[in-house]
């Protein structure tokens, strides 16, 4: 992720990942109490470098950081600003960004009173990889909403997302899917989920879910495009009878299902909305046209 010259943003300044300092009394570090978000860089069509949805992704830092009373004193249009300075300082057209906001030395479990912020970046291919997925359901359901603030992007929250994925790995999957308290379909570990059923698309609406970015701009595709989207609650049962099925995120981008727990789905990829969804979701980022019927041609 780092290596001797990777230079990171921390409080205001520019240094050396290798150099920061590590503090070993923090909150953040031994109770997970920290939020974090998960943006990318492109270099779109006209050469120029672009962080996709940035204002979205720090209105949400600063949203997750209030749901968990870690105190926010920063200007994000000035974090936006350092972002694109720090990509520039490291080289980079491309990438993932990685801001956290943590909380200094404090070993009680009284609200954090102040914050820290690091911002860093690393080269990324698509997180899921290229090829399509074999999704096996967790033992693991995403957390009771009544226990956490799940809308809230916090680092603690994410021992679940790893208890998931090292579940579906070691049974030899690609990815885990979770059910919520109530047994519906919530979300992957770090990526929503939409299906394909009769010319229509679906997706949980929030509540047990995080209300993800890329989500939010499959939506407006769909909206774009004339693709039915419905938000609605649904079971593995109703999944299983999907044509197609995949995941989005940020590192994730859209990707599409093989199967789910061994069963494969009714639409070859190919000529799935969601293959369409990506298409246009690369060409949104990319910043290039999309025209659907040239695609269907
Ligand atoms: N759900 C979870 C649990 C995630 O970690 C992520 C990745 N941030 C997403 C959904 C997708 O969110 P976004 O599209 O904003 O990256």
């Amino acid at each position: 992720y780092y290596n001797e010259n990777t230079i990171i943003y921390l409080d205001g300044e520019f240094l050396k990942a290798a150099s920061a300092q590590k503090d070993l009394y923090g909150q953040s570090l031994h109770y997970g109490y920290a939020v974090f978000e998960g943006l990318r860089a492109y270099k779109t069509a006209k050469g120029e470098v672009k962080i996709f949805k940035a204002k979205e992704h720090f209105d949400r830092l600063k949203r997750s950081c209030e749901l968990i009373h870690i105190p926010y004193p920063f200007n994000n249009e000035e974090l936006i600003a350092a972002t694109y300075k720090m990509l520039e300082m490291n080289g980079m057209e491309e990438g993932y960004i990685r801001p956290l906001v943590f909380c200094p030395p404090n070993m009680t479990l009284k609200a954090a009173t102040e914050s820290n912020i690091m911002i860093c970046a690393w080269e990324w291919g698509a997180y899921l990889g290229e090829k399509l997925l074999r999704v096996a359901t967790s033992s693991y359901q995403r957390p009771n909403p009544k226990a956490f603030k799940i809308e809230s992007k916090s680092a603690g929250l994410y021992v679940n997302s790893i208890l998931a994925s090292q579940e579906a790995k070691q049974k030899g999957y690609d990815e885990a899917l979770l059910l919520d308290m109530n047994g519906n379909v919530a979300e992957g570990p770090g990526a929503n989920i939409f299906f394909e059923k009769d010319g229509k698309i679906f997706t949980p609406p929030p509540g047990h879910i995080l209300p993800g970015i890329t989500r939010a701009t499959v939506i407006e595709l769909c909206h774009e495009l004339g693709i039915p989207l419905e938000e609605k609650f649904f079971t593995i049962d109703e999944l299983k009878q999907a044509e197609s099925v995949f995941y989005c995120g940020t590192a994730a981008e859209v990707v599409g299902w093989d199967s789910l727990d061994g069963q494969g789905f009714s639409k070859p990829w190919a000529s799935s909305l969601g293959k369409v969804l990506q298409q246009a979701y690369q060409a949104r980022v990319l910043e290039t046209e999309f025209k659907r019927e040239a695609q269907l041609a």
